[in-house]
C-alpha cells in the first residue's frame, strides 16, 4: 500500500502542465507602432521567448506553434498545433485610430457544448488581463474608464459546417476549437499608442510582463513550482559546462540567472557565484513534412558535419523527437538520425 500511494503521488506530480504560445506575427517588421522601431511581430516573439522559459521555471512544459520567427504558419492550423495542450496563448499588441487608447485586451472562445474548454478560456482571459494591465501600469481608458475589456466574438458563417452558427470568428481560436483545447489572444494594449511602444521596446518591462503573466498562469492552473536547484561556480567553470551538467541550454541559465547577475553572459560567469538550475525543459514531440525539393538528408547527428545515412524524399512525413541547434532528432529505419528543421514545415 504505501509503494502504491507513492507512485501514485510521483505519477500525479510528472504530469505537467502543457502550454502552447503563439507570437502573433511571422516576420521582424510587421505591424509597425507609432513609435520609431516598434513593429508588433518583433515584440511579441521577444515576449514569446521571456514566457517560455518563465513558464517553464514554474514547472509548466512549453511548446511554440513556429519554430522561427520568420515562419508562416496559417491561424487555424497554429490553433490546431496545440492538440493535446492545456491552452494556447497567442501574443499580440493592438491598433486603433484614436491613439490614446491603452486598454489590455484578451479574446476568449464563444461559448461552446463540446466540453468545459470554451468555460476554461474565458476564466483565463479574465485572469490575465487584470495581470497584463497591471504590469504594464495601463491608466484607465479615457472612455471607458476600463483599464481591460475582455471579450468573444462569433463567426458569421458556419465555419465547422455542423448546421449551426456556433464558431469563433478569430481562426486560431477556431482552431483551437475544433482540437478541444480552450485558447485566449492576449492584446498587450495598443501599439497606437506611442507610450505603450516605448514601454515594450524596453528588455527589462518584457521579462516582468512575461512573469507577471507566467504568475497568473500558475496560479490559474494550480501548478506547484518546483524546488529550484542551486549550483555554486567553481573555478574553470563556463556557463555552457554548467548548463550541460543539467541537461538545460547556456540561454535558459543566463535567463534564470540575469536578474540576480547582470553581468552574466555566456563567456562570463564568476567563481563563487550561487546560480539558480531552471528544470530541463520536457520536450513535445511534433510532425513535419519535408518541404526541399530535393529532399533531405538524414546524418547521424544535429549539424552539417556529422556523416549522412540516408536521405528523405520532398513530402515525406516523420516526426522530431528532440530539437538541437536548429535540426531535429528522428527515427529512420528505426535508428535515431537528425534532419535540418529549415527545410520541413510543422503538420498536425
Ligand atoms: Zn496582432
Amino acid at each position: 500500500m504505501p509503494e502504491r500511494a507513492i507512485g501514485a503521488g510521483r505519477e500525479k506530480a510528472e504530469k505537467k502542465v502543457r502550454i502552447m504560445l503563439d507570437a502573433g506575427h511571422a516576420g521582424t517588421r510587421w505591424n509597425k507602432g507609432a513609435e520609431e522601431g516598434y513593429y508588433e511581430s518583433a515584440v511579441v516573439w521577444a515576449l514569446q521567448e521571456k514566457l517560455a522559459a518563465e513558464l517553464e521555471r514554474r514547472g509548466f512544459a512549453v511548446g511554440k506553434t513556429r519554430k522561427s520567427i520568420g515562419e508562416k504558419m496559417d491561424v487555424v492550423a497554429r490553433g490546431k498545433a496545440a492538440k493535446g495542450y492545456d491552452f494556447l496563448l497567442s501574443l499580440h499588441t493592438n491598433s486603433a485610430s484614436d491613439k490614446k487608447v491603452r486598454r489590455v485586451a484578451c479574446i476568449y472562445q464563444v461559448p461552446d457544448d463540446r466540453g468545459g474548454f470554451a468555460e476554461v478560456s474565458r476564466e483565463a482571459a479574465d485572469n490575465l488581463s487584470p495581470a497584463i494591465a497591471d504590469a504594464m501600469g495601463i491608466p484607465p481608458d479615457p472612455g471607458s474608464a476600463l483599464r481591460w475589456k475582455n471579450y468573444d466574438r462569433l463567426a458569421s458563417s458556419d465555419r465547422d459546417g455542423d448546421g449551426r452558427k456556433n464558431d469563433n470568428y478569430y481562426g486560431i481560436l477556431h482552431g483551437a476549437r475544433l482540437v478541444g483545447v480552450p485558447a485566449v489572444i492576449a492584446e498587450h494594449s495598443f501599439h497606437s499608442n506611442p507610450e505603450t511602444c516605448r514601454w515594450l521596446m524596453e528588455e527589462e518591462n518584457l521579462g516582468k510582463l512575461a512573469a507577471a503573466e507566467a504568475d497568473a498562469l500558475t496560479v490559474f492552473f494550480g501548478v506547484t513550482p518546483p524546488k529550484e536547484t542551486t549550483y555554486r561556480v567553481r573555478k574553470g567553470d563556463t556557463p555552457e559546462k554548467i548548463a550541460r551538467l543539467f541537461g538545460i541550454t547556456p540561454e535558459a541559465l543566463i535567463a534564470a540567472n540575469i536578474r540576480k547577475h547582470p553581468s552574466m553572459t555566456i563567456d562570463y560567469i564568476r567563481t563563487g557565484w550561487v546560480l539558480v538550475i531552471p528544470p530541463a525543459a520536457e520536450f513535445v514531440p511534433f510532425k513535419v513534412r519535408v518541404t526541399a525539393r530535393a529532399g533531405l538528408n538524414v546524418r547521424t547527428g544535429p549539424g552539417l558535419s556529422f556523416s549522412k545515412r540516408g536521405a528523405l524524399s520532398c513530402g515525406a512525413r516523420t516526426t522530431v523527437r528532440e530539437e538541437k541547434n536548429g535540426w531535429g532528432r528522428i527515427l529512420w529505419k528505426k535508428e535515431p538520425g537528425w534532419i535540418s528543421l529549415e527545410y520541413v514545415k510543422r503538420i498536425d
